[in-house]
Formats: C-alpha cells, structure tokens, sequence
C-alpha cells in the first residue's frame, strides 16, 4: 500500500495542476451526476491529501492526518465512478497525465483495500477463467455458429497471415457477437488469410488496468504473444479498441498491429470488398480508446463515406472532443445509474443530428447505446463499422 504506486513523473506532475478547471467542464461523470466530486480537479485534490498524510516527516511538518477508513471510502467511490474517457486529460492546459494517474490511484486503492466488491469478481475470473465474464475459455468461438457459410475449420487455422484478436465481450455477449460474426463474413470475402486464437486467446489484461490490478498482466500478456506466434503471423487485428490499445500501450512491438477500421479502410480503397449502396445518414462515435486513446480519427470516416449512398453527419462533440457514450472504466459494473446517465446525454446529442444510425467502432460503445436505446424505446439504430460495411456487403 502507498506512494510506491505512482512514478516520480506523476508525483511532479499534480504538483502543475493550475486549479483550471477545464477538466471538470468536459467530464461526462459531473454533468450526469451533478457532483463535481467525480472530476479530475477534485480527484487531484483528493490524492493529494491522501499522499500527505501519509509521508512520516512531512505529515509532522504540515500537521496532516492520514485519512481515516471512512475518508478514504469516499475517495474511493468517487475514483472508481470515472469512465477513463480520457477527456480530462486531453484538455487539461498543464498537460498532466490524467489517465495514467486515475489507474494508478485504483491500483492503490486496491493495496490499500479499500475498493469495490466487483473488483475481487474480475480478478478471480480472469485467473480461473482467462475471459472478464468467467465464461468457459472453449466457448470463445460458439459466436462463428452464427456466421454465413463458415468455413469447416471455424476460421481457427493451424497458421495465417493475420490473428483476428476478437476480445472477451464480442465473444461472450450475444450483441458484441454481432461484430465478430459482421467481420469474419467481411474479411472472407475479401479473401484475408485470417485465423482466431480459439481457445488460447486470454483477455488481453485491459480490465485489469482499470481495475487496479496491474501486477496481474504479465501472465496474459506472454500468454497471448506465444499464442499469436504459434501461428506463424504477422500481423494482429482488433475490432476492440481496450484490445487494440493493451497491445499498443503494454505488449512489446513484436508484431504488426491495427483496428479493425484501418484494415477495413484499406481492404475497401484496395478495392477487395464488393459493396452495394445503402441509402442511409449516419453519425460517428469516436470511441474514447480508439480516438483520444489511439488517435485514430479518420479511417473510420473515410471508411464510412467510402460506402456509396451513405452520408456521413458530425456530432457537435467530434474527435478528440467526443463525449463517452458511458461504458468505460469498468462504470457500469461499479454504477450502472451512471453510466446510463452519460449514455442518455450521448444519445441526446446524436438525435441532435438528424441522423437515423450511430456508428462507432466498439462493442461497447454499442452495447451501452443500444441498452440506452431499447430500454426507452428510441427510433435509432446503433452499428458497429463492421455491422455497417456488413449491411453494405454484396451478396455472393
Ligand atoms: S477520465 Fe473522463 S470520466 Fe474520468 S475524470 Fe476524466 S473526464 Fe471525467
Ligand atoms: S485541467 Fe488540468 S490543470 Fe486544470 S484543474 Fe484540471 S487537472 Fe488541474
């Protein structure tokens, strides 16, 4: 437990923390809570103290107490209500790095048990289960059942050029299964030499950053990195932006990596994918991994727009500045209220548009808009990128 959890550059950097504010207007946890605890200034504030009362000397000199059981339970409810959406971070004038430093906190509020509940659940699921959900690890493939004329061998191949990282939640949610099932169909027909990992496919570990549990990664990390090897590939691709950004942040640079979106957009402007035209306008949703986390802004718009009949509309809230739709950072498992929440002001903003589809890059993005969507019965449809390239897609 402690201060060991934070680098000496994060330690530095709160101290530049100007008192702003900017962090806490962009939050989608203060505007759909109303509390201003929830925000990144506050949550600065609140370290502070707990780092103070806790330094020996120091703690002498400025009379500080250590925060008490219960202060310290209240800390911690307001950092795990907090979608890592990463927005503080890209506004904040003083250039702190916000993101890193909410999983560092989580980590010590884990060292230093004081956490929620849920927390003990995905730590003992990953370790039984090697999947989030603590599903049966032989089931990750049940979704290409569903899928279009599946080759015999279920696109698990002894070796391919290409390892399609599918992710735990497309694989076990029967709405995340929707993308998996839409890009398998796609890059068949595109004639990419793709396999799955099966069963040797673990969580790529980016639930346990959120969760506070680091220490636990390097297992899932060298597991997945043998398993991509034993294929003999060279590129890995995720329709997942955590995926997509575990393997950019904490997996070494050993192979060749991209979104799901990128390789579509290629595939489609190499003309390999024979589409028709779909009379439809549509929204994008940056999802905060894949945009602010990867910066991956444009191919999925010129991807969109790549498909005859489809017009693209712009949220006012675009790019870097895209609102979370609410299904980040563990939310919904810690306060499912919350997330709905920021969910509702998303959809609001999309309907602003006029437009009769959001499309994001996400499996959930999608599942948070589309459990929004169903429960209040709202006239929207929500689509994957590869749901919408799917629809889009020739029939043979
Ligand atoms: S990461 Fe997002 S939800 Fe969390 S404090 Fe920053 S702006 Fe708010
Ligand atoms: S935006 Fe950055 S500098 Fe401004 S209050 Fe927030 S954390 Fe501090």
């Amino acid at each position: 437990m402690g201060n060991q959890d934070y680098t000496i550059k994060q330690i530095l950097q709160m101290g530049g923390c100007t008192g702003c504010r900017f962090c806490v207007d962009v939050c989608p946890a203060v505007t759909a809570s109303g509390q201003g605890e929830l925000s990144a200034l506050f949550r600065m504030k609140g370290l502070k103290d707990l780092l103070k009362g806790r330094t020996g000397l120091l703690r002498k000199i400025l009379g500080k107490k250590e925060l008490s059981g219960q202060e310290l339970k209240t800390f911690s409810e307001t950092v795990f209500r907090c979608t890592l959406c990463g927005n503080c971070q890209e506004v904040c004038p003083a250039g702190i790095q916000l993101k890193a430093l909410w999983t560092s906190i989580r980590q010590d509020l884990v060292h230093s048990g004081s956490y929620p509940a849920k927390i003990d659940m995905i730590r003992d699921n990953l370790e039984e289960s090697h999947n989030v959900f603590g599903e049966d690890n032989e089931e990750r493939t049940e979704w290409v059942e569903d899928v279009e004329d599946a080759p015999d061998h279920g696109y698990v191949k002894e070796k391919a050029e290409i390892v399609y990282f599918t992710g735990c939640v497309a694989s076990y949610f029967p709405l995340g299964q929707k993308i998996p099932i839409a890009l398998a169909e796609i890059l068949d027909r595109s004639d990419v030499d793709f396999t799955l990992l099966g069963q040797e496919e673990w969580c790529c570990g980016f639930p346990l950053i959120g969760a506070g549990l680091k220490e636990f990664l390097q297992q899932f990390i060298d597991h997945n990195l043998a398993a991509v090897r034993a294929k003999g590939a060279r590129k890995v691709v995720f329709a997942c932006p955590s995926c997509f950004q575990m393997w950019r942040e904490h997996y070494p640079p050993e192979f060749s990596i991209a979104h799901a979106s990128q390789l579509l957009e290629e595939l489609v402007r190499a003309k390999r994918v024979p589409l028709k035209e779909l009379d439809i306008t549509v929204t994008y949703h940056d999802p905060c991994d894949l945009g602010r986390g990867a910066r991956v802004f444009e191919e999925p718009r010129d991807l969109i727009r790549s498909i005859p009949g489809v017009k693209l509309v712009e949220l006012p809230r675009n790019r870097e500045n895209c609102q979370c739709c609410g299904g980040g950072g563990n939310l919904e498992m810690i306060d499912a209220k919350l997330s709905s929440e920021v969910a509702k002001r998303k959809i609001e903003e999309v309907l602003g548009t006029g437009a009769k589809a959001v499309v994001t890059s996400c499996q959930q993005c999608v599942r948070t808009m589309t459990t929004y969507v169903k429960r209040n019965k709202i006239p929207l449809e929500v689509l994957d990128i590869t749901q919408l390239v799917r629809k889009a897609l020739k029939k043979k």
